[in-house]
């Protein structure tokens, strides 16, 4: 990893936890020694993600799973931009591989509402990825820049202050297979040499890129070594209630 770029590590719940056991995760990390010099937010489901922005310490930062494009209105089921922003909600997961393969949603769709969550001051985790036939096919990096063209084509160039990408290959997703380390060295690196093509090379060098897909604190550690490697996003291992893969990068 780049010292330039501060090193970010996302938990990703998903639709997992009760209100207890996230209770759990938040004073674990509230009374955990963190390096001050790694990012942390963590993304409960959106039922608890008030009273985890109100109890975790505010070092921490808290994400939403999901956010609708257009301002409150009659979307039954969505959460609007404005109802993060409004409550202290400084992040947005968009584009996870659950939402687009399960849910349906198209690159189009993930890039209008990375631009509303941009242009209401959210923060975005924008979520890349191939699928294990697309690697085999050796369309890995058309496809994950395929996804990242569709926000470079509605954002600005300033706004990628506000965007970390995380580079998650579906295969590795929930499946114990983790990508090796030359493996997401190799994408990382396609994919910040087109983020210089494709925006600019201040953006490129500035943005960080995240793994994700099965990181775990025993994995965690050589994957952080790599130079393109700026952090991770963490589904499973995140709730485990010591935050393992956190705390174990922070030292
Ligand atoms: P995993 O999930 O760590 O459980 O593989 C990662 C993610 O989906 O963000």
């Amino acid at each position: 990893d780049d010292m330039a770029r501060k090193f970010f590590v996302g938990g990703n719940f998903k639709a997992n936890g009760s209100l207890k056991a996230i209770q759990t995760i938040v004073e674990n990390l509230n009374g955990a020694k963190l390096d001050p010099n790694v990012e942390v937010v963590i993304s409960p489901p959106s039922l608890f993600l008030l009273t985890t922005a109100e109890k975790v310490d505010s070092k921490i930062k808290v994400a939403a799973q999901n956010v609708f494009d257009k301002p409150d209105g009659a979307w039954t089921g969505e959460l609007t931009v404005k109802m993060l922003t409004e409550h202290g909600i400084e992040w947005v997961i968009l584009g996870h591989s659950e939402r687009r393969t399960i849910f349906k949603e198209s690159s189009e769709f993930v890039a209008d509402k990375t631009k509303a969550a941009l242009d209401s001051g959210l923060n975005v985790i924008l979520c890349i990825g191939e699928t294990l036939e697309e690697r085999e096919a050796g369309k890995t990096i058309d496809v994950c820049c395929g996804q990242l063209k569709a926000v470079v084509d509605k954002i600005s160039t300033a706004d990628w202050s506000k965007v970390v990408i995380a580079y998650e290959p579906v295969w590795a997703i929930g499946t114990g297979k983790v990508a090796t380390t030359e493996q997401a060295q190799e994408a990382h690196g396609s994919l910040r040499e087109w983020l210089a093509k494709s925006v600019s090379p201040e953006v490129a060098q500035a943005t960080r890129i995240l793994y994700g897909g099965s990181v775990n604190e025993k994995n965690c550690k050589d994957l952080a070594t790599q130079p393109d490697i700026d952090g991770f996003l963490v589904g499973g291992a995140s709730l485990k209630p010591a935050s393992s893969v956190t705390i174990t990068v922070g030292m």
